[in-house]
């Protein structure tokens, strides 16, 4: 039986690895809807080659191009947000939801009100949402499978597990571009040294929050949120060679690693074939030739932002939306020239001191209006911080 599925971000890093692992197997798949944010040959060659239903685009200036390049082939073209929420809604029995930021949310929330499978590697979603799209997803019986890699790893090490008996979960962090770096020169860093990464290959925005290690905050507030542990039992460890992807701690003493290559298609293959193992094409590990594994304590001057996660998760409620938002600005602003690099954790700390000062972000209630009404708000305060401290 085919399946049928989808892909929220086919066009990036994410999405262009789970189309990888949908050719080496397409007569298994229909694929319904694929998207992508302006790419549109690559958008275009993949709907054609899989045969998609649907392909969107969501800058509207793009339709045209869009149509010209699939003419003839029986693809349907479409642009725009609406469009973008109907080709989620459209039935399907696994979505991956892999568009960069708060745009993930809204299309994801949507996939899920068909109760089947939403393969999750929008890590913002939960950051921004997580008590509310953990709740819509059991009100419409749909599962939510983490693709991030320390999360698929710590899913994994809780198969067969109960909760209830885990102390601690240790996710690691590669420590970025700049984690040898003298800390008094981190200002003054570009934007295209910011986007390498010593270890994965990854769209550009992830990547330079691998270095600021904003991308480690979301994760730590994405682990309380999926697996409903207390902020206290979450805890990140910089292993430079990202082999060790999580560990899970039980009340026994027992640490479960999970070990492997750092290469997504791990994590999405899991997701995708969950709860069975496939073969995957990623390479296997020969532990002798790596020799050592490494560990050492993060730095909280080196990388302010995992301060700022301990808040958000301290302070709870829409925090997160106005977090993750502030840190989307600041990041524009960085790659914008508009501020340094550690200008970012500065802009994020004066945009929550300001709103949890004036606009009640602990006790709000959070529905998915909410938390879009905070995350624009958060974009105007943090453009507001960057004005004053811009450079
Ligand atoms: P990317 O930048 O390579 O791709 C993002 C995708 O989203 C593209 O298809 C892009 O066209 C689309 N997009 C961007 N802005 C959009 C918007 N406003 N509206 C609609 N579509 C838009 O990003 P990526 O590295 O593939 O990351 C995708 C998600 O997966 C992020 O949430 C990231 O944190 C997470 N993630 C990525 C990796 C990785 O290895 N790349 C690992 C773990 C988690
Ligand atoms: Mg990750």
């Amino acid at each position: 039986m085919t399946r049928r599925i989808s892909i929220l971000g086919a066009t990036g890093s994410i999405g262009q690895s789970t189309i990888d692992l949908i050719r080496r197997d397409a007569d298994a798949y229909d694929v319904v809807a694929l998207t992508g944010g302006r790419n549109v040959a690559q958008l275009a060659s993949d709907a054609i080659a899989l045969r998609a239903e649907v392909a969107v685009v969501s800058d509207e200036s793009q339709l045209d191009a869009l149509r010209d390049a699939l003419a003839g082939s029986g693809v349907v073209a479409a642009s725009g947000a609406s469009a973008l929420q109907e080709a989620a809604s459209r039935p399907a029995d696994w979505i991956m939801s892999a568009i960069v930021g708060a745009a993930g949310l809204a299309p994801g929330w949507a996939a899920l009100e068909q109760g089947s499978t939403l393969a999750l590697a929008n890590k913002e979603s939960l950051v921004t949402a997580g008590p509310i799209l953990m709740q819509h997803a059991a009100d419409h019986g749909a599962r939510i499978l983490p693709v991030d890699s320390e999360h698929s790893a710590v899913f994994q090490a809780l198969v067969g597990e109960d909760i209830a008996a885990v102390e601690r979960i240790i996710i690691t962090a590669s420590g970025g571009a700049f984690r040898d770096r003298p800390i008094a020169t981190l200002n003054n860093v570009t934007v295209a040294q910011a986007s390498s990464h010593p270890n994965w290959d990854m769209g550009q925005r992830i990547t330079i929050d691998s270095a600021s290690m904003f991308n480690k905050a979301l994760e730590l507030i994405e682990t309380k949120e999926f697996f409903g542990v207390l902020p206290g039992q979450i805890e990140t460890i910089v292993h430079p060679e990202s082999l060790i992807h999580a560990l899970v701690g039980f009340n026994d003493g027992a640490l479960m690693a999970h070990v492997g290559p750092p290469d997504m298609r791990h994590a999405i293959g899991y997701a995708l074939h969950w709860p069975d193992r496939r073969d995957l094409p990623v390479a296997r590990l020969d532990l002798a030739q790596i020799g050592q594994l490494n560990f050492r304590a993060p730095d909280h001057a080196r990388y302010p932002a995992l301060a700022l996660a301990a808040r958000v998760m301290e302070e709870g409620g829409l925090t997160g939306a106005a977090f993750n938002a502030a840190k989307e600005r600041a990041l524009d602003g960085f790659i914008g020239g508009e501020i340094g690099f550690m200008d970012m954790a500065r802009v994020v700390a004066a945009t929550l001191d300001k709103m949890s000062a004036h606009d009640g972000l602990q006790n709000a209630t959070m529905t998915l209006d909410t938390v879009l009404d905070t995350d624009r708000l958060a974009r105007v305060r943090a453009g507001e911080a960057i004005k004053m401290t811009g450079h």
